[in-house]
């Protein structure tokens, strides 16, 4: 039998990141007591009257020009009928033909290092549909529609992918740039970016598309890939068997690490899509394409260059690139303290993982970049030493305040007069006689013991190189 391939195409959900729902003005606010974020728009009462949240269309747009397409200036809304309980209109609002962006994609570096393009297909706009609460001990099932018209994209690829890996670095890449761009908050366990995922094989080396099943809902990179790998055993060994792939819905249990059949396509519905009569066409001017064009932030490709070309390492770029905002805190630090490998460094080693700790930005830090600026300042011009400026971290993380100024106070100052160096270095060596002997002996590592009696005798505040340089002269004169 030939070989199968896999063929794969992405439909992924972005919850956009605007405060009011797409056609009202109800807060997009998780977490408060359900029905509280409602009106007669976002609950389907008939009559109501909806209006087009002007910024989700920008942000749907800015996406699309992330993403190479072609932004349209003029598409429409249209309205995709079924029934279910979470959609008291008995209908989702959305795009069919056009959608607001189309064509485009995105590069990605596969397995064996080979880049690939995948393709998308479109970028339309639509809202979310409500929520259904099973409440096991009444035996009822509640409807809170306070998720009822949230502003989504839905981003849906061309059929371009060959593997999980690949998938899933898609999705890694993709959620960079929308995250980046603040098209989305992008937050996982929320479902903010979720996505489809439509899986068949083919004998490797064909062209037509053999039968496909999707996998819904997936809100993990990692579950994404998982259910692929599952997927394509799973349909492997039908082939091999000479069974049928049933065209069907399907969802991931990663618990037990397998995909389960949720509805088949004979059940599939006729959506009878039609134009929104209520609503006018989406609109995108040259203008307004023309403003968001010019207010388009660098791409995380295009910061990681310059990152690495201020002479970072690969590693301190991948951090900075993965923490929200931090790429904004360490710009706004070097443009006090024009060092970028010792900004990087205290971010890196200090800063991030105290705001992760306490599951912060680190712009909403009590050390904002100018402190760690400063901080880092005290360290180039020799006033503090490394253990000292490390030492004073925590504080600075909890209250904020001047470095300077809390050096001074916890008397940290690096000494780095020669004289007194000179002076604590005799007494420890006339109080250490056995281990000055074994030094000029030729056992060099009794050094780094001077070394940290002098760091202890001036609680710290010695200059380490010059401490060394010091030392090294006494011991063998
Ligand atoms: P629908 O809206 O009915 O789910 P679409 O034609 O919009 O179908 O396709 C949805 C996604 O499925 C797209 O990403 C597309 O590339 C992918 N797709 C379509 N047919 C196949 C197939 N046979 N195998 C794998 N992926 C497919
Ligand atoms: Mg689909
Ligand atoms: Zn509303």
């Amino acid at each position: 039998m030939s070989r199968m391939e896999p063929v794969i195409g992405l439909e992924i959900h972005t919850q956009l990141n605007t405060a009011t729902k797409l056609f009202c003005s109800c807060a997009t606010e998780v977490g408060d007591q359900p029905n509280t974020h409602i009106c007669e728009v976002c609950s389907g009462q008939p009559g109501a009257l909806p209006r087009t949240n002007g910024r989700a269309v920008e942000l749907a747009a800015k996406a699309g020009l992330a993403l190479g397409c072609k932004v349209n200036e003029r598409s429409i809304f249209s309205r995709k009928n079924y029934f279910y309980p979470d959609l008291p209109a008995g209908f989702q609002t959305s795009q069919l033909d056009p959608p607001i962006c189309e064509g485009g994609g995105l590069e990605i570096v596969d397995e064996d290092g080979g880049k690939r393009f995948i393709r998308l297909n479109r970028i339309h706009l639509e809202d979310d549909a409500g929520k259904c609460v099973h409440d096991e001990q009444r035996g009822q099932t509640l409807v809170d529609l306070n998720r009822a018209g949230t502003p989504l994209i839905e981003i849906v690829t061309e059929p371009d992918f060959r593997s999980s890996g690949e998938v899933m670095e898609f999705l890694k890449k993709l959620h960079a740039i929308l995250v980046r761009l603040e098209v989305t908050q992008g937050r996982l366990e929320e479902g903010e970016f979720r996505c489809d995922v439509n899986i068949s094989l083919r004998p490797a080396g064909t062209e037509k598309l053999g039968t496909r099943c999707e996998i819904k809902n997936l809100n993990s990179f990692r579950h994404a890939g998982q259910a692929i790998e599952y997927e394509i055993i799973r349909q492997g060994g039908l082939y091999d068997k000479g069974e049928p792939v049933i065209q069907e819905t399907r969802l991931f249990d990663p618990a037990h690490q397998e995909t389960r059949a949720l509805r088949s396509k004979e059940e599939a519905h006729d959506y009878r899509y039609f134009p929104q009569p209520d609503l006018p066409p989406v609109v995108v001017t040259p203008e307004l394409l023309a403003r968001l064009k010019a207010e388009m932030p660098e791409l995380p490709e295009e910061v990681k260059a310059r990152l690495l070309e201020e002479g970072l390492t690969a590693e301190q770029t991948d951090v900075l690139l993965d923490r929200r905002r931090a790429v904004e805190y360490y710009d706004l630090a070097l443009k006090i303290l024009n060092e970028p490998k010792r900004v990087a460094t205290l971010m890196v080693e200090l800063l991030l993982p105290a705001c992760q700790r306490d599951d912060i930005s680190p712009m909403d830090s009590k050390l904002p970049p100018e402190g760690l600026a400063a901080l880092g300042k005290l360290m180039a011009d020799n006033t503090l030493n490394r253990r000292a400026a490390y030492d004073l971290f925590p504080e600075l993380f909890e209250r904020g305040g001047d470095p300077a100024e809390l050096a001074k106070a916890k008397g940290v100052i690096q000494i780095s007069d020669a004289g007194a160096i000179t002076a604590m270095a005799e007494e420890i060596i006339a109080a250490n006689p056995d281990q000055a002997r074994q030094y000029r002996e030729g056992q060099e590592k009794v050094l780094s013991f001077f070394v940290g009696q002098l760091m202890k005798r001036s609680k710290g505040a010695a200059n380490p190189k010059l401490a060394n340089e010091v030392l090294v002269k006494l011991l063998k004169s």
